[in-house]
């Protein structure tokens, strides 16, 4: 098949390349010619473990091509992906969906043989139908159908889940698109993955109720880790003796700051949008969310009252502050909140991260960075420990106390066991535990 992919983003970029290595003819294309032109000298715009090998790999074999030229790229097109940003609107909370409808009446102008037109970006009930409405209106002789295709990638494992997914989500209305679908997965569907075809509300209902859960197992664990913590008790033996049971399930059972990312806080609030617009209650969502956002501030109560309760004056290393481990990506990161609540208190911050310096000094304001956690620990009377990277997880930390001026950890991510970190002589706060 030849398919286009609009948007080079994280999902964008990632599902172009897999797509490629299907052995599917690609073009990805993005407005951002920055971006464009680092993927045509053999650079990787993000950091995703694996996605610079596969996109070298598959533009040697000439299946996979980079530009900014949207004409060119739609020609002879079986298949035009529109994986561009949606993020929260301003002010309301609902999905921005104005990339999503630009892109669309731009690719109405252009098409001229039978194609198909997938929704990967993640969009609420109703959007499909509307695309295809403003693409009527925009060009009535346009002969396309829609079909509805969110993507449930994590970050940092984007390559692994899209090409193993636990299924794929096909929202169509006609054979045609239908059979388009079926013939770009069918290397998936060989591999005996689950393909789920539904109506197209459903499968983008689909996305956000996932969503919607997986945030719901995260803030609920999270409350029980609290309670834990006042009642003697330890959160990772009660994921654990809960998440055995099958009807649970352990995953998304880690207690830690709060969830961040480029999916969750805007998905959630979106979902609730939507819900108030059809005059429905998601009161659980809805507290979720709140649960949440109080959270990454509770997190800055939970450091300062470890730290003796202020931390003026006091020098802090800070571990980590993308929003999880193996991603340069900070949008909504607890770090976010974190960080300057912690400087406006009078802290003085070194951080370090494997990837997130890039994204970091944009967008956490003046801060020191340094190249590796023992030099962001030197001098320091407490460290941070906000995400979990490899890096972090096997410390020397008998290393980390001697760089360091005091001897506090608090580890946001439960990376140390309490009885260790107590033998080399620090004074250790985790989340959930006695
Ligand atoms: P992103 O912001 O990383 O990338 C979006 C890209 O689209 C940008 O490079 C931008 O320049 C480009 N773009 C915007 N308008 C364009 C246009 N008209 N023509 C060409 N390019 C255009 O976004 P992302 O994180 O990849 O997310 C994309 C969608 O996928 C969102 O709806 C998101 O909710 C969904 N999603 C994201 C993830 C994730 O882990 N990031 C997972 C599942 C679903």
């Amino acid at each position: 098949m030849r398919i286009t992919m609009i948007g080079t983003g994280y999902v964008g970029l990632v599902s172009g390349v897999c797509f490629s290595d299907f052995g599917h003819e690609v073009t990805c294309v993005d407005k951002n010619a920055e971006k464009i032109s680092q993927l045509n000298r053999g650079e990787v715009p993000i950091f995703e473990p694996g996605l610079d090998l596969l996109i070298a790999k598959n533009t040697a074999a000439g299946n996979l091509s980079f530009t900014t030229d949207l004409a060119a790229a739609l020609e002879g097109a079986d298949a035009i992906f529109i994986a561009v940003g949606t993020p929260s609107r301003r002010g309301d909370g609902h999905a921005d969906l104005s990339f999503v409808y630009a892109a669309a009446e731009e690719i109405a102008g252009l098409i001229t043989d039978p194609v198909l037109i997938v929704t990967k970006s993640t969009v609420p009930v109703g959007t499909n139908r509307e695309i295809e409405r403003r693409m009527r209106a925009a060009n009535p002789s346009a002969r396309f159908d829609v079909a509805s295709n969110p993507e449930f990638l994590r970050e940092g494992a984007a390559i692994e889940d899209f090409m193993r997914p636990d299924r794929v989500v096909v929202g169509v209305e006609t054979d045609r698109a239908r059979e388009v679908m079926a013939e770009i997965y069918r290397p998936l569907f060989l591999r005996e993955t689950p393909i789920v075809y539904t109506g197209l509300e459903s499968a983008e209902m689909i996305k956000y109720a996932a969503n919607a859960f997986l945030a719901t197992k995260i803030g609920f664990i999270n409350e029980i880790a609290d309670l834990c913590e006042k009642v003697g008790a330890d959160v990772q033996q009660v994921a654990r003796g809960i998440g055995h049971d099958g009807r649970i399930g352990s995953k998304f059972l880690h207690a830690g700051p709060g969830y961040g990312g480029s999916c969750f806080p805007k998905d959630t609030l979106a979902l609730v949008r939507t819900a108030s617009d059809y005059d429905a209650r998601l009161s659980i969502v809805s507290a979720v969310i709140a649960a949440n956002d109080a959270r990454k501030s509770a997190m800055v109560g939970k450091i300062v009252s470890a730290a003796g309760g202020s931390v003026s004056g006091k020098r802090i290393a800070v571990l980590g502050v993308t929003f999880k481990p193996n991603t340069d990506d900070m949008r909504d990161a607890p770090s976010l909140v974190i960080v300057p609540a912690l400087r406006d208190a009078g802290a003085d911050l070194v951080i370090c991260d494997p990837q997130g310096q890039k994204e970091g000094e944009a967008m956490l304001g003046p801060v020191a960075w340094a190249g590796d956690p023992y030099g962001a620990a030197e001098g320091a009377d407490l460290v941070i420990l906000i995400t979990e990277w490899n890096e972090f997880r096997a410390l020397d930390l008998q290393r980390l106390g001697a760089a360091m001026r005091g001897n506090l950890i608090v580890d946001l991510r439960n990376v140390y066991r309490p009885e260790d970190a107590r033998r080399h002589g620090f004074e250790y706060v985790s989340i959930g535990r006695p």
